[in-house]
């Protein structure tokens, strides 16, 4: 009996499949597109010919470089049905974007996915917070397959990997992260290569969003929550582009007494996109699923319908309320 919900439960399924479509959240990141292009590879290796690979938004400019990223569509492009959706590093088909709605209702669904959710959408379902990163399961995946990732493939996981655990420094970091990653290592990946392209290579777009947003960046009078604030205006501005956010506002979370910090980015007048980033003493889950949002205790968001001024003030009443319940 192959347990329900298992990796060997997945292999199954694709066994008998012949087509497949690929998704991950909305806003891709390293671990979106990393882990759907080591999949796709996967699934090569597999024999498998039929593969879509689709996001609502283009991969961030510190996956521009990884094999293949060019075959993944955008929302517009029309999808065929396929015997699988596979739906990564999301759990809901509201976190999808765009391409939910491009999607036959009625295809069956595979989730895998180490985001926090007591009620994730899928026919078969791998949702485990104790992963570091989704790509983490797809490389056990290949393990549980009896297949070694080739050099490709491996560096698709290893971004994935390395961008979800903050290169091995945040507290999802386990010795099975390392493990798996020492075979993606021997595989032929150039940690410090990888590290460069990926973290320390930005746009002068980018830098200059960077200076904005800690320009920005205040501090409550009890010196515990930091936020700052991005408006559309900023992006023609300084020509960076919305993924040029990513974890920027880890800096705040990184001052000295700050438990948790917040970027607000206005998307328009009655639309706000947050960001939490919390130390281990502030579970930021909780505030983000109260505004419908959710991620993990370190690094949670949400899309709020309010002004940025409202969410502002909704947002930092939320966090001291926690803050008050728990201290
Ligand atoms: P971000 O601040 O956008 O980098 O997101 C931090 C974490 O929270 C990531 O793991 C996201 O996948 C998750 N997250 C962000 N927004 C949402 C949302 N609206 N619903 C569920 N998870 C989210
Ligand atoms: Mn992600
Ligand atoms: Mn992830």
């Amino acid at each position: 009996m192959i347990p329900p919900n298992s990796l060997d439960a997945i292999l199954e399924a694709f066994r008998s499949a012949t087509s497949f479509i690929l998704t991950a959240h909305i806003n891709p990141d390293g671990d979106a597109v990393g882990s759907m292009l080591a999949l796709r590879r996967l699934l090569l290796q597999w024999g498998k010919e039929e593969i879509h690979c689709v996001l609502s938004n283009v991969a961030p400019e510190e996956c521009q470089w990884l094999p293949d990223v060019e075959r993944i569509v955008g929302p517009d492009v029309p999808l065929p049905s396929a015997d699988w959706l596979i739906m990564l590093d999301a759990s809901r088909r509201t976190r999808l974007g765009a391409v939910a709605d491009k999607l036959h209702p009625s295809m069956p669904m595979i989730t895998i996915d180490h985001h926090a959710d007591d009620a994730p959408h899928g026919d078969i379902v791998l949702v485990d917070p104790s992963y570091g990163a989704c790509g983490e399961i797809i490389a056990e995946l290949y393990q549980q397959a009896g297949l070694v990732p080739d050099y490709e493939a491996a560096l698709c996981l290893y971004v994935a990997i390395i961008t979800d655990t903050g290169s091995f420094q945040f507290p999802n970091t386990s010795a099975r992260t390392h493990r798996l990653v020492a075979d993606l290592l021997a595989a032929g990946v150039d940690a410090g290569e990888v590290s460069g392209r990926v973290f320390h290579t930005m746009s002068r777009g980018r830098f200059t969003l960077m200076v904005r947003v800690l320009q920005r960046l205040q501090i409550s009078g009890d010196g515990r929550i930091a936020w700052s604030e991005v408006f559309p205006g900023d992006f023609n501005e300084t020509g960076a582009r919305p993924e040029d956010l990513n974890n920027l506002i880890n800096y705040g979370r990184d001052i000295d007494g700050v438990e948790v910090a917040v970027l607000f980015r206005s998307i328009d007048p009655t639309t706000t996109k947050i960001s939490l980033r919390a130390r281990p003493s502030f579970n930021a889950i909780p505030v983000a699923a109260y505004f419908d949002g959710g991620g993990h205790p370190g690094a949670a968001g949400a899309t709020l319908n309010m002004s940025l001024g409202e969410a502002r003030r909704a947002i930092l009443t939320r966090i001291q309320d926690y803050m008050g319940e728990t201290t």
